[in-house]
């Protein structure tokens, strides 16, 4: 099953080309009272939402998907967790890069980094363009797989670490280079994209063998595979939840494969990994950036 959000917070079951629009099903989401409790509540109640869709989806209106905004599928993570240096190729590529090492130490293992997190607030779906931190620096793609938690749980063995994952998607995960802490590179607004949808993970036998690959205005750049990851989908939901309660609909970005590299405005990137779908994000033309400011 592939799940969207899309225009003004919709749901929608994508078919085709087709999405069934069926938002009436997020009637089955118990209201709140303050504080709202930890956790996206679509995913938190998705087995009632979904036995919801399942009624309605025979007589539920139907649009043309190419019409649509789409919104990232999970609207509310408490957390976006990130994987850094998870691909061996690209630890290669950013020891061997003065634009992306940035006069750093040699960069060596993801369990001498650990993870890192973007702000909620910097996740934008696919129908968004990125708008760049930086517009005058280099700011690189990074497409990795994304993994949607689906239910809570901490101190996670990796042997049962799939029966916490609810789906996939494409995640991409802007940086700019420098020499700032990555919370500041990574996580300003639209720098984290998730997308197109969400796959449930019964569509995905084995998300530690997924093709991906990023073309940049048509010309490939990144191609690999989730078999090279470093620390595997499992591995990263045991390590992540060592230190990380996950919460329903939490994201992990699995990290990025080698073949990271720039775009300017008005780039658009062509994404694609097997079994999540194929979409294209556009880098906003215009934004000049933040009003000039005293140091
Ligand atoms: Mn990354």
């Amino acid at each position: 099953m592939k799940i969207c959000r899309f225009n003004d917070n919709r749901l929608g079951l994508i078919e085709g080309d087709e999405i069934v629009d069926v938002t009436p099903a997020l009637e089955a989401i118990p209201p709140m009272r303050y504080p709202a409790p930890l956790g996206d509540q679509l995913v938190a109640n998705w087995a009632a939402v979904m036995a919801k869709v399942a009624a309605m989806k025979g007589a539920a209106p139907r649009q043309a998907l190419a019409g649509v905004k789409l919104l990232p599928p999970v609207g509310n993570p408490t957390k976006i967790i990130n994987a850094p240096i998870n691909y061996v190729k690209h630890i290669q590529e950013s020891n061997a890069d003065p634009g992306i090492k940035h006069g750093r130490t040699t960069i060596t293992h993801i369990s001498d980094w650990g993870l890192f997190l973007k702000a909620t607030s910097s996740l934008v779906g696919f129908g968004d363009e990125v708008k760049l931190l930086y517009p005058e620096r280099r700011n690189d793609h990074e497409l990795e797989l994304a993994v949607v938690i689906g239910k809570q749980g901490k101190n996670i063995p990796r042997q049962k670490a799939r029966e916490y994952i609810l789906g996939y998607a494409m995640g991409l995960d802007m940086t700019t280079r420098g020499k700032e802490l990555l919370s500041w590179r990574k996580s300003g607004d639209s720098y984290a994209l998730l997308g197109p949808w969400l796959t449930t993970a019964d569509e995905i036998a084995d998300p530690n063998a997924l093709d991906l690959e990023l073309k940049v205005n048509g010309a490939t750049r990144q191609k690999a595979n989730t078999c090279d990851l470093v620390y595997n989908v499992d591995r990263l939901i045991e390590y992540a939840s060592d230190k990380y309660t996950l919460y329903p609909g939490d994201v992990i970005l699995t990290g990025t494969p080698e073949g990271v590299g720039p775009v300017v405005p008005g780039d658009v990137m062509q994404l694609y990994i097997a079994g999540l779908g194929h979409a294209e994000v556009k880098i906003a033309g215009a934004y000049a950036g933040p009003p000039a400011r005293e140091p």
